[in-house]
């Protein structure tokens, strides 16, 4: 079942003609999950508990932290040190651990307590969780409408992160199409890579006294844009 709550953005992100659909997607997604983190979602319970239980990663909370929403930032967090606080003071430093026990040592426990405490974010789970349905729609709407795989096999395609997420979701397809897919979709890619690399090439000529500058034109940010296509949209300055 395809939910038109997912194939609309997806449309709507083929419309804008920009470097990769799917950072564009998963950009303005970012944007809302901290909005709603610092909004909203402050008066929902069963948010809250997630938000203790998971916490944020540095880049979430950098995000949170430059959105200058000083309070609700400070309630989140004070709610996430009583869980961080709760799951220190439960580790146990008794064990000694012996010759027929299996038992972890207190500095195995600790070290596996700290870890998890700072391999979750709720942020990033939400955004994952979200991506995957757009990358599993994306290829439904790519088989059944010809217009949307028209569109995109002449737009600039992805960025290499979002080649890969597509290239998993592409595994889910079965069927005789599944070659057809991956041969389209590894042409266009291919293409737009060497034009990339002609573009973040003439870049670096432009600093070469020995080059024609008149040769080498190309995008006062074409470095940027090559870094974008390796790996994923980034804020610029
Ligand atoms: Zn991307
Ligand atoms: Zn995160």
């Amino acid at each position: 079942m395809v939910e038109s709550i997912y194939t609309i953005p997806l449309t709507d992100a083929l419309d804008q003609d920009c470097d990769c659909m799917f950072c564009y997607l998963e950009d303005k997604l970012e944007g809302e999950q901290i909005e709603y983190a610092l909004g909203a979602a402050m008066m929902e319970p069963d948010f809250r508990i997630l938000s203790n239980e998971k916490g944020y990663c540095r880049h979430h909370i950098g995000m949170m932290a430059r959105a200058k929403s000083a309070l609700p930032l400070a309630l989140i967090l004070d709610t996430r040190c009583d869980e961080v606080i709760n799951q220190l003071k439960a580790v146990d430093f008794s064990a000694k651990g012996g010759l027929f026990k299996k038992e972890k040592s207190p500095a195995e426990k600790l070290s596996e307590v700290v870890t998890k405490l700072d391999s979750t974010c709720l942020v990033c789970e939400r955004i994952e969780h979200t991506m995957e349905k757009f990358a599993n729609t994306f290829w439904y709407l790519y088989g059944k409408e010809p217009e949307f795989k028209k569109r995109f096999l002449e737009s600039r395609g992805v960025c290499i992160h979002h080649f890969a997420k597509l290239m998993n979701a592409l595994l889910n397809v079965s069927g005789s199409k599944r070659d057809e897919f991956v041969r389209e979709l590894y042409d266009l890619q291919m293409k737009v890579l060497e034009n990339e690399k002609c573009e973040v090439q003439g870049f670096t000529k432009q600093f070469d006294y020995r080059s024609d500058k008149g040769e080498w034109k190309v995008a006062r940010d074409a470095h940027l844009n090559c870094a974008a296509r390796l790996s994923g949209s980034f804020e610029r300055e």
